[in-house]
């Protein structure tokens, strides 16, 4: 039986990348040294991270005044690191969308002084501004895909200050323009590669801070600065090139848009299961959803387990379900959690040809 991770990260990677890495694992590039054991500064290692530049720069459209930055710590060290470097005047602004934008104000309180300048209402997404004018604000910074709560962006705010975004769960699954943000930042562990990776996309004029620690100046990782997660970038490397052979991200967003509306359109139409949020604001790659019961939704996820449908518990923090369909979910994982949850609804076993 196949199985399918809805995991929201570290998520599901392609089977052909991991056979490949696998296979390759014990003598990388026939060298008879492993990935792991081969040298960040070597000319070997120095091409995988090249390609991985040239491939996210190709696929993502992203323009030549901007650097790609490969860091560690987390979209989590961005909350921090953002706010150090790009202070001009030292307030900063946010729009609170969930518990990761949430997290990013914390972190930036340490730094400055924080405006809040919308708050989502309760599971929808609330923008209720379309500009901002005060251009004291050193940024604006959003989260444009909400993990948790599934809720996106479909209609960026326009803004004077440059538009900062948390782009880790959304990043390559759908189109993103570039050219409209000063800083785009992701942890890789959903749709680029393993964890331990963040990737920075930063306009080069931006960031103005001086004076601070090595690793959390930008202007230090324009080469690399120290030894990065090595493995985690060849991995990514060979997700990019997969994902290029598959048609880039337009046949990567046709692909979760048929995917999402699968389950969409089941939980729309289902006595049993409803989607956690409505509307416009649904996101692309994560969906919440419920029986509308604590204990039921527990049992759900253990009856969804034995067909061959992981991971689909909700965050710890607000529970219920959550299935995450990020670039490597097939469409017959959709279906197959469909075909589950219709089985589970009917009291019947599941009746998908591969279970
Ligand atoms: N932002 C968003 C939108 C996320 O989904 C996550 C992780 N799920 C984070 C930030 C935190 O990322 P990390 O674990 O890489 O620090």
């Amino acid at each position: 039986m196949t199985i399918y991770n809805f995991s929201a990260g570290p998520g599901m990677l392609p089977p052909s990348v991991l056979r490949d890495v696998q296979e390759e694992f014990l003598s990388f590039q026939g060298t008879g040294m492993s990935i792991v054991e081969t040298s960040h500064r070597s000319a070997r290692f120095s091409d995988v991270v090249t390609s991985f530049k040239t491939r996210l720069s190709r696929l993502m459209d992203i323009p030549t005044n901007y650097d790609i930055l490969l860091l560690q710590g987390g979209a989590t060290l961005q909350f921090s690191m953002i706010p150090m470097n790009l202070t001009r005047h030292g307030r900063f602004g946010y729009i609170d969308t969930g518990v990761w934008s949430k997290k990013a104000i914390a972190d930036a309180r340490r730094f400055g002084e924080v405006e809040v300048l919308a708050t989502s209402v309760e599971r929808a997404m609330w923008a209720p501004f379309d500009s901002v004018t005060s251009e004291s604000l050193d940024y604006l910074h959003v989260t444009l895909n909400n993990t948790i709560e599934g809720t996106r962006y479909r209609d960026l705010p326009d803004v004077n200050v440059p538009l900062v975004a948390d782009v880790s769960s959304n990043i390559l699954a759908e189109r993103i323009d570039v050219s409209r943000f000063g800083l785009l930042y992701a942890g890789a562990q959903k749709n680029i590669g393993p964890s331990g990776l963040t990737v920075v996309i930063k306009r080069q004029d931006l960031a103005q801070a001086t004076d601070l620690p090595s690793y959390l100046d930008y202007a230090n990782h324009l080469d690399l600065l120290n030894t990065p997660s090595t493995f985690s970038i060849y991995v990514a490397e060979r997700v990019l090139r997969w994902m290029e052979e598959e048609g880039g991200v337009a046949a990567m967003q046709e692909k979760n848009e048929r995917s999402s509306d699968i389950v969409y359109d089941y939980l729309d139409r289902s006595d049993r299961f409803r989607a956690l949020v409505n509307g416009a604001s649904r996101s692309l790659t994560n969906i919440p959803f419920t029986t509308g019961d604590v204990q039921e939704d527990k049992v759900f996820e253990q009856f969804a387990e034995t067909n061959g449908v992981v991971e689909i518990g909700g965050h710890r923090s607000v529970g219920g379900l959550r299935a995450s369909l990020y670039n490597a979910m097939p469409e017959a994982g959709a279906r197959r959690l469909v075909d589950v949850m219709r089985a589970y609804e009917e009291g019947k076993h599941v009746s998908h040809p591969d279970v």
